[in-house]
């Protein structure tokens, strides 16, 4: 087990975990108002690939991320679709699944919801009114800033450029400016609300996570990460919730930096897509997740035509190497095999060790790299030096390392043949499919041919039609 150093945010140190007991990793999750943009797949990318290290490791991890299911966004988007606001979140939700699903890299072990976390979130806020930290006001209660003598310390603000970046209209009942809202009284045109002893209302953005944290991880857990946007206020009113009621809390907070769109206007028309939903379509599963991983996560990372098309040419060289090197036939052995015997070198004889190492050690660096701060794109720089080792004949061959490495970043389907069909063919195989179902076998067979001149096969099997590159 390595020991795996993290830069924390709060402390401004790189600290090392604690290997004896379970991690926790709770993430911010999203505001369900819209379908979810790249920006907000980053922190899921990178969290999701922290806690698949972690465990490969040797760490038992447990990793939550939530969504945020109540909010004012969410009733604004919800009356412009002409829908009930809890109806057009859960469809959000749904939709937020399927576009991370999508990813290829499995769920979080939980994925609470506010609305259904309202009890711990009403104890919670309830123990703050009691010990002073908190008063209510016309309905509202508010977490009175000045209380906590720890306000600041996540973010190193100075008070006066503190805003919390709430509606005008609260101003008034807030003993102060600094102060930010718990629980909020329904209002006029808002269709959902739950009881609480101030009325009826519902929470606060902040006061969720708090709850939802210690409701999965307990009152004090390893991780609390999320986009470096979060870090004031909503970062800082975690904190300073929690604390304040006597829960140590996070013991560490993990940031990563924001995607950039630079001066390039996000548009469909100018072929900048901003969606994942749509970065899926165009460029596929792989290139998206190497595009994520491409840059330090505490970097921001500039998105564009042009990094996607960087990003879709490095997994399709690592797409060729696998088709020359020999990958992972359907029903090989199953990715993550451990390839305990490179690495020491013993089928290499002395000339055949190229000046990197034998295989084995690229895959050490790789693990090194992550341990050190998820160096992503360090550890994404040995799989590429070990392809080009491998495919200018310097040493026999590497697809196990290689297929070993990009397992732990979710791209080894890479190796296989299953994911490997391009949008368009996937498309033409499901028009294909509703033509056999309407019998009209002529178009059917059209479909097979086009797919054909494309470089595919259509397999009928027990489980429907699939997609075969043609030998
Ligand atoms: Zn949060």
């Amino acid at each position: 087990m390595r020991e795996v150093r993290i830069k924390d945010t709060l402390s401004g140190e790189v600290v090392a975990l604690d290997s004896e007991s379970e991690v926790g990793i709770y993430a911010c999750g999203p505001t369900v108002y819209s379908r979810i943009h790249i920006g907000n797949a980053r922190p899921f990318v990178v969290f999701s690939l922290l806690t698949r290290f972690l465990r490969s490791e040797g760490y038992a991890v447990k990793f939550v991320v939530n969504v945020t299911d109540v909010n004012d966004k969410i009733y604004a988007a919800a009356r412009e679709a002409g829908e009930p606001s809890a109806r057009f979140a859960a469809e959000m939700t749904g939709a937020y699944f399927e576009d991370t699903e999508r990813l290829g890299l499995g769920r979080p072990d939980a994925e609470p919801l506010a609305t259904e976390t309202i009890e711990p979130i009403v104890s919670l806020i309830a123990e703050l009114v009691e010990a002073g930290h908190a008063y209510e006001s016309g309905g509202d209660v508010y977490f009175r800033v000045r209380s906590f003598d720890g306000y600041g310390k996540l973010s190193n603000r100075r008070t006066e450029d503190m805003d919390q970046g709430e509606e005008a209209g609260s101003a008034s009942l807030k003993e102060d400016s600094l102060d930010f809202a718990l629980w909020k009284a329904r209002k006029e045109g808002e269709d959902t609300s739950w009881d609480s002893p101030w009325g009826p209302g519902r929470p606060g953005w902040h006061i969720e996570c708090s709850a939802m944290a210690e409701a999965e991880l307990g009152p004090s857990f390893a991780i609390h990460g999320g986009g470096s946007d979060l870090v004031f206020p909503h970062h800082e009113n975690e904190l300073a919730q929690s604390e304040a009621a006597g829960r140590p809390f996070a013991r560490l907070w993990m940031h990563n930096g924001m995607i950039e769109t630079g001066a390039e206007k996000m548009s469909k028309s100018e072929g900048n897509i901003f969606q994942l939903s749509e970065a899926l379509d165009r460029y596929g599963r792989e290139a998206v997740v190497d595009y994520l991983i491409s840059g330090h996560y505490r970097q921001p990372l500039a998105f564009g035509a042009e990094q996607m098309e960087q990003a879709v040419a490095r997994v399709e060289r690592l797409r060729n190497f696998f088709r020359e090197h020999g990958g992972r036939e359907p029903g090989g052995p199953p990715a993550g095999t451990r390839v305990e015997s490179l690495g020491k070198g013993s089928e290499l004889r002395g000339s055949q060790v190229p000046a990197g190492g034998p295989p084995g050690s690229r895959l050490e660096r790789f693990r090194d790299a992550l341990a050190d701060d998820f160096n992503t794109p360090r550890a994404m720089a040995e799989v590429f030096e070990l392809v080009g080792e491998a495919n200018r004949g310097e040493i026999p061959s590497a697809p196990e390392a290689v297929l070993e490495m990009l397992e732990l970043v979710g791209l080894d389907s890479l190796a296989g043949h299953e994911d490997a069909a391009d949008a368009e063919a996937e498309a033409l195989l499901s028009e294909r499919e509703e033509a056999r179902a309407a019998k009209d076998f002529a178009r059917a067979d059209e479909i097979r041919e086009r797919l054909a001149e494309l470089g595919w096969e259509v397999r009928d099997g027990a489980e429907g039609a699939k997609l075969v590159p043609k030998g």
